[in-house]
């Protein structure tokens, strides 16, 4: 099956329309399995001639499978399809800044086994580091490979699976992409890591999708991947979402992209640790800082709070401008738990307009360390099966 389209081209090809048909089925199961094939010719308004053609070959592809039968209306009970959670497996890269993570993952967005490696400066050395990555987590998995997902931080274009600059990890043009096609021969999808977040919230933890969506990550750097009218909104030059990298009030700190103020110097957890630190020494990561902060130590509870209105703020400017009504919070922040969430929701509601923040839910997402491996992995499939974006 090829790259998914939205909409079937006006004049499409037998080709084109049998795959657009495919995944019209195919999607249909994703999303509402089990389903007798009545059912589907029900729902997507294809023949059950056609439908029966489709099905047969998404079975031997080893897509679906036919399991158990249906309740009978009369006749006959219907054999029930759903997909095959493991008919495809994909590798998921998270290429974090505290440390690169490969996972395999099924089609339902479970993890079967992962791997941890400290990163490694330069661009050459995180290609080679990629490369081990990859090895080790195909070296014992024989099932059928759908292709490759990274998630990086910073700008990527992912026409081209090019990360063009990224803050955080000094690298500019690194053709990740081309360079893992070449080596693997399968496909590899590139793309931020808050925007595979968001993804992964999307495909695999919201039942139903929601049409218009926000993950902010705030981990290490702060940033967010926004779906707009069931899409991933890239913005024109694939930047939508940096708004950690965005001034705000007077602060002057000065911030890793080269400039002061960022919206990240005052509310990363990186920037949480510093300032605990600097309070109280015991205080070196970001576990001993989240500790410190559920034992309630005064100090750290202010710093903590603080950080979490000041980001409640840029929410509100979030919800001002676009009016999405589910935002999701990710990441190592979540371990801060509902005192932080509070204080966030009521920094978001008091500084946008009162009638759009009513109805806006502001929570946490369902996961937080392997989001970004689950994001990519839900690219990938959206881009080879046409999976998880609403259409
Ligand atoms: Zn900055």
């Amino acid at each position: 099956m090829t790259r998914s389209g939205t909409v079937l081209p006006e004049k499409a090809t037998h080709r084109q329309t049998r795959t657009f048909n495919q995944q019209l089925v195919l999607r249909a199961l994703y999303d509402q399995s089990p389903l007798s094939r009545a059912d589907l010719a029900r729902m997507t308004g294809l023949t059950r001639t056609s439908v029966g053609g489709l099905v047969g070959t998404l079975i031997d592809d080893g897509l679906i499978k036919e399991s158990g039968r249906g309740r009978s209306s009369g006749g006959k009970s219907p054999i029930l399809l759903r997909v095959d959670p493991d008919g495809r497996h994909l590798i998921g890269l998270d290429l974090g800044e505290a440390q690169f993570s490969g996972a395999v993952v099924n089609l339902r967005g479970e993890i079967l086994r992962s791997i941890h490696l400290p990163p490694d400066g330069d661009s050459d050395a995180t290609i080679e580091l990629v490369f081990q990555l990859v090895d080790a987590l195909r070296a014992d998995d024989r099932s059928d490979l759908l292709g490759i997902g990274i998630g990086a931080p910073g700008i990527i274009d992912t026409s081209t699976g090019t990360v063009l600059w990224s803050v955080n990890q000094q690298w500019a043009e690194l053709r990740l992409g081309p360079l893992l096609e070449e080596r693997y021969g399968v496909p590899v999808v590139v793309a931020n890591d808050s925007h595979a977040a968001a993804l992964a919230e999307l495909t695999f933890f919201r039942r139903p999708r929601p049409k218009n969506l926000i993950v902010i990550r705030v981990g290490r750097g702060v940033g967010a991947g926004i779906i707009l009218n069931g899409q991933l909104f890239q913005g024109d030059g694939y930047g939508a979402g940096e708004f950690g990298h965005v001034s705000v009030g007077d602060a002057e700190a000065p911030c890793r992209c080269g400039r002061d103020g960022c919206l990240e110097t005052a509310t990363s957890m990186r920037s949480l640790v510093d300032a605990a630190r600097a309070v109280e020494p015991s205080i070196t990561d970001e576990g001993t800082l989240v500790s410190a902060f559920l034992a309630g130590v005064t100090g750290i509870r202010r710093i903590v709070l603080d950080a979490a209105r000041e980001l409640g703020v840029a929410v509100g400017w979030l919800i001002g401008v676009l009016n999405v009504r589910h935002i999701l919070l990710v990441g190592p922040v979540a371990g801060f738990g509902d005192d932080w969430l509070g204080e966030v929701r009521r920094s978001a509601r008091s500084s946008a307009l009162a009638l759009l923040a009513r109805d806006t839910q502001i929570e946490f997402g369902h996961v937080h360390d392997d989001v970004v491996v689950l994001g990519a992995s839900a690219l990938l499939m959206e881009q080879q099966l046409g999976l998880g974006l609403v259409r």
